[in-house]
């Protein structure tokens, strides 16, 4: 038992035991290696519009400070809790190490659900959890960004908030903020283009033609509706998309601009068509070429692995396979290409590094330059896993996996135990 306990945070565990297994880190430098630095348990008391007094729960978890500042997203959702940032904290350790990222792994977020706050409320809850977080982070030790529930304007709030306590605007303090307010061009795209550039790579590799082919996205939220409006610019047929209040399906392909359109107008897919209208269980096994789960973590177990359908699956999302489903893929490796998720989305996290050294250096560039260099990082990441793959004939989550715990291990020898 730790702070930590609870299914997500048992699931990173086994993902880190299968990696320490594959490299034989001694029994003694795994704790080392995996256990957060340090978690912050917050209250964020706000006024609701009704007269009444409300208090959330809010975390911060820092994995580890050993290659930089941590870095990470901020989730506004009714699962967080502490077991669950602590996870995505330790993802955003060997997604940032294996990219390249001279960061360590955060993450934080608010046991609440957003959709029941007013605006003036959001704002408050935002502000409240910043300040209540303004001892433990920083431009050089911890560095916010979105996550599921949040967006820019959150960014903005928490950027304002930090920046009055300083005395002076301090652009450098998160990432994902609105290009008016320091952010960079490209970021919020930056996630959902990576997915699709990277399945073009994929494609490639396993002699899939993207002219025609068929995908499946689960989540139509940042991730998902640009990772469907990007394979639908490569000429992909986007049959199904879903999102919390539904699944649509169409067999000849879907309108994925104007889906794009009515999304960012009403928040949600729902309303655009009764007729489209699919039974959101059926979506991960509908037969398709590319799958891309962009929503939960953990909707594909060892059962739903066995019934997958697609050639390629491109995990938008954090998490969203268990460790006994990676069991089954690793079975199907042959049928089955995977762009585990410390891969897939890790486009995020580059253009949010870019967007941090665009505000330290009060220097700002192209959008098309922000693209070329997101591009060039995904490329040699790719490269890498899947060179290691095959030489070592691992699971490319394995092999991804592996490439980021080697890198923060080793900054850990040379340095000693104190980050
Ligand atoms: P978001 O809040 O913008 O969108 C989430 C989407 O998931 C929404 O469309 C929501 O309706 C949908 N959803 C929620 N519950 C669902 C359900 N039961 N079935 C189907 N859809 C459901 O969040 P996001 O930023 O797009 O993040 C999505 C995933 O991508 C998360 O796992 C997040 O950690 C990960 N991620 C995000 C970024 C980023 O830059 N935003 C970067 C890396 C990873």
């Amino acid at each position: 038992m730790t702070a930590y306990s609870g299914p997500v945070f048992e699931m990173a565990a086994k993902q880190f035991e299968v990696i320490a297994e594959y490299l034989s880190i001694p029994e003694d430098a795994r704790a080392r290696l995996l256990m957060p630095k340090r978690a912050v348990t917050v209250s964020c008391p706000i006024h609701r519009d009704d007269g009444t007094t409300a208090v959330f729960e809010g975390y911060r978890v820092q994995h580890h400070l050993t290659l930089g500042p941590t870095k990470g997203g901020t989730r506004f959702a009714p699962s967080v809790d502490l077991g669950e940032v602590a996870a995505l904290a330790v993802w955003m350790s060997w997604k940032c190490a294996l990219v390249g990222l001279p960061y360590g792994g955060a993450k934080g977020g608010i046991t609440v659900d957003p959709s029941t706050l007013s605006r003036r409320e959001l704002e408050a809850l935002s502000r409240r959890y910043m300040q209540e977080m303004i001892p433990f982070v920083g431009p050089h030790t911890d560095v916010m960004a979105p996550d599921m529930g949040t967006n820019e304007q959150i960014m903005a709030w928490f950027m304002d908030t930090y920046s009055m306590y300083q005395g002076q605007t301090v652009t450098e303090i998160v990432t994902g903020k609105p290009v008016s307010a320091g952010g960079t061009l490209g970021r919020r795209e930056a996630t959902g283009r990576g997915v699709a550039h990277l399945v073009r790579k994929a494609a490639d590799e396993i002699k899939v033609h993207l002219g025609g082919a068929t995908a499946v996205v689960q989540g139509f939220g940042n991730v998902g509706s640009i990772a469907a409006l990007e394979l639908h610019n490569m000429g992909v047929k986007v049959i199904a998309v879903s999102d919390h209040t539904g699944a649509l399906y169409r067999s000849s392909g879907l309108d994925i601009p104007q889906l794009v359109r009515h999304a960012s107008l009403r928040g949600s897919l729902a309303g655009y068509s009764n007729e489209l209208g699919f039974d959101p269980a059926e979506m991960l096994t509908i037969p398709c070429d590319i799958l891309v789960p962009a929503a939960l973590e953990r909707v594909i177990d060892a059962k739903l692995a066995a019934d997958l359908r697609c050639r390629i699956l491109a995990e938008g999302a954090n998490g969203p396979t268990t460790p006994e489903a990676d069991l089954v893929l690793e079975q199907r490796q042959g049928e089955l290409f995977l762009i585990p998720d410390i891969l897939c989305n890790s486009g995020g996290v580059v253009v949010s590094y870019f967007e941090w050294v665009q505000d330290l250096q009060r220097l700002f560039w192209e959008e098309d330059e922000v693209m070329r260099r997101e591009y060039q990082v995904l490329d040699r990441a790719f490269e890498r896993v899947l060179a290691r793959s095959k030489q070592d004939k691992v699971f490319n989550r394995t092999a991804a996996m592996a490439i980021g715990v080697e890198r923060v291990r080793g900054a850990k020898e040379t340095r000693g135990l104190f980050p």
